[in-house]
């Protein structure tokens, strides 16, 4: 499958990893949109937030209760964003579904 996510998970293509277990990934943005910017991906390809049902939705509860350690590890005291864009109008670039982590400074409160 030519899916960018899957080629890093599978190392083919390099990346600054954050934490990995059998499950999941995260790994650092590579065009940071904050001072702390996170991908946190399934390593099952599931295509995004639209893909999702009933069957294999059990890791999403799995990669929310990691952002929270992991944004604790980051040290994202004062908050921080989690973000999933979902197809063309929510601007989804790679069919591999992630949430962003985004932190470390004061967000925008423009959501879009
Ligand atoms: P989205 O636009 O929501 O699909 O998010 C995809 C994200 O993947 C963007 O923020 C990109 O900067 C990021 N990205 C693309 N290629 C890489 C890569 N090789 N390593 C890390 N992040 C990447």
């Amino acid at each position: 499958m030519d899916c960018l996510f899957c080629k890093i998970i599978a190392g083919e293509i390099p990346s600054t990893k954050v934490y990995e277990d059998d499950k999941i990934l995260a790994f650092r943005d590579i065009n940071p949109q904050a001072p702390a910017h996170i991908l946190v991906i399934p390593k099952e390809h599931i295509g995004g937030v639209d893909e999702l049902n009933a069957e294999n939705s059990g890791v999403v509860g799995y990669i929310f209760a990691k952002i929270a350690e992991i944004a604790r590890q980051e040290g994202l005291k004062d908050g921080y964003r989690v973000v999933s864009n979902v197809g063309e109008h929510g601007c989804q670039s790679v069919r591999h579904l992630h949430f962003h982590i985004l932190g470390g400074k004061q967000l925008n409160g423009n959501m879009v």
